[in-house]
């Protein structure tokens, strides 16, 4: 490793450092020392200033005073693109949902629709203490990335692509399948490890049912050529299993297709995975396939994932918020605590006893940091707080009435912790957050933006909600 004295260095010391390392660690009076984008130390107060605070200068020694650190959270999920949609399908069926509100607003996106959606999209995802994101697919990579580069996030962004199926846009069934690959490619290219490293470009497939072979195929092998990963939507709805029945002959749905034609490998972030066999389940835990659970969507518009036999079978689960039309909240603070109350809600309603000690606390935080960071392929470098680990940290104040009196730390930053409990995010030794501001953008002004884009891109896409109330 570089000699530290040659890089910035800044000590944060006197604050509980959950580190969510292999031993999960806890330092009650901890510190971290950060040398340019990297962490440099961890460790106990008193030691780490006594061997390092010759280096650092006055203004870079931060006493946490008491408040709590931890790795960055990591969200596997979550549709940029559609944070200007937010609202617009609330309370509707899912194919009113999908045909009627999301295809006509993701279609008529520009790129600078999309570069405005990730700006707001990342003022929530940033004061929810997120510092990675999965982008579970778009249309214009290039606005996403644009907008990823200038808030200072760590991102995988992914292309929505899709070459089949009823009732889509017109200009989305024009593209054909090698259109679908190259222009991925061209993606890959221009924007892979850009950003000082903080963006990688996957491969997107939106779901088995707007997919051919083909493309199902196609994209395996190119992931697998450049090393990198696909984002699918996978086992969503019942009606999807039983079409791939149907349609491709197998015995039960999507994932037992996938594991035929071999796109189950540990490339492979599965989102939702609500409707699983037991087999299924194991085929993902034998390919170490990764599963991003969305609590407040699935319960919405989905379904119960089996996420505690998931985990017993060795899947690796972590959490996403999904788009704004589906969830409204993107937080992931807010799904921490949903994802731990809704999986104890599924094991009393499905084993008809109560049983409070599925999915506990220290689990749901691991999916939320160093199981996120393996689902998006990341975990070498982030994660947990570790030497030579990314600097993507956050600052917690537990000192409010959300939070007090803390008796159990990791129990707290699950069922207690709300989003305002975060002060200030730091991602690749920049901080992105300070004392609630956000630092790299102007976060007013992009509000203001983005209403008025959102009003106008509903307006071109035709898009008119009913009114419910009968306003004066
Ligand atoms: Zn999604």
């Amino acid at each position: 490793m570089e000699n530290a004295a040659n890089r910035p260095i800044l000590i944060l010391h006197n604050g509980v450092i959950v580190t969510m390392d292999q031993s999960s660690r806890v330092f009650r009076d901890g510190a971290v020392v950060v040398a340019g984008d990297r962490i440099e130390a961890v460790g106990p107060s008193a030691q780490i200033l006594r061997d390092f605070s010759h280096l650092a200068t006055v203004d870079s020694v931060v006493d946490l005073r008491g408040r709590i650190l931890l790795p960055g959270f990591v969200n596997t999920h979550v549709h940029t693109s559609q944070q200007l949609g937010r609202g617009i399908a609330d309370d509707v069926d899912l194919m009113t949902w999908l045909h009627k509100r999301i295809w006509p607003y993701e279609s008529h996106m520009t790129e600078e629709d999309s570069y405005l959606s990730t700006l707001l999209c990342g003022i929530e995802l940033i004061r929810s203490g997120v510092t990675c994101f999965a982008e579970a697919g778009g249309q214009h990579v290039s606005g996403m990335a644009r907008a990823v580069e200038e808030l200072g996030l760590r991102a995988c962004l992914a292309k929505s692509s899709m070459d089949t199926g009823d009732g889509l846009p017109a200009n989305w069934s024009a593209c054909s399948t090698d259109n679908c690959i190259q222009s991925q490619r061209e993606l890959y290219t221009k924007h892979h490890n850009t950003a000082e490293g903080r963006i990688r470009i996957w491969f997107g497939l939106r779901q088995i049912m707007n997919a051919s072979d083909q493309l199902l195929l196609k994209t395996r092998d190119a992931a697998e050529e450049l090393k990198t990963g696909i984002h699918m939507h996978v086992a969503e709805i019942p009606y999807e299993n039983q079409l791939v029945m149907s349609t491709r002959k197998v015995e039960h749905g999507t994932v037992t297709y996938l594991e035929k034609i071999g796109l189950l490998r540990s490339n492979l972030l599965a989102a939702h995975s609500v409707w699983l066999s037991d087999a299924e389940i194991g085929f993902f835990a034998k390919a170490d396939v990764k599963v991003s659970h969305c609590p407040a969507s699935a319960m919405r518009m989905l379904g119960f994932a089996p996420i505690k036999e998931m985990h017993e079978a060795g899947v690796c689960v972590s959490l996403g918020t999904d788009g704004a039309p589906s969830n409204n909240r993107m937080s992931i603070v807010d799904e921490m605590y949903l994802a731990s109350l809704i999986n104890k809600g599924r094991e009393a309603y499905t084993s008809g006893t109560t049983n409070p000690t599925v999915v506990p606390a220290v689990t749901v935080l691991k999916m939320a940091t160093i199981d996120g960071a393996k689902s998006v392929l990341w975990d070498n470098e982030i994660g947990s707080i570790e030497v030579a680990k990314k600097a993507d940290l956050i600052v917690v104040n537990p000192f409010s009435w959300t939070m007090v009196p803390l008796h159990d730390c990791i129990s707290s930053l699950v069922y207690c912790m709300r989003t305002e409990n975060i002060d200030s995010v730091m991602c690749n030794g920049q901080w992105i957050m300070k004392d609630h501001k956000i630092l790299r953008i102007n976060e007013e002004e992009i509000v203001s933006l983005a209403i008025q884009a959102a009003d106008a891109l509903l307006k071109r896409a035709g898009i008119s909600l009913p009114e419910r109330m009968n306003y004066l």
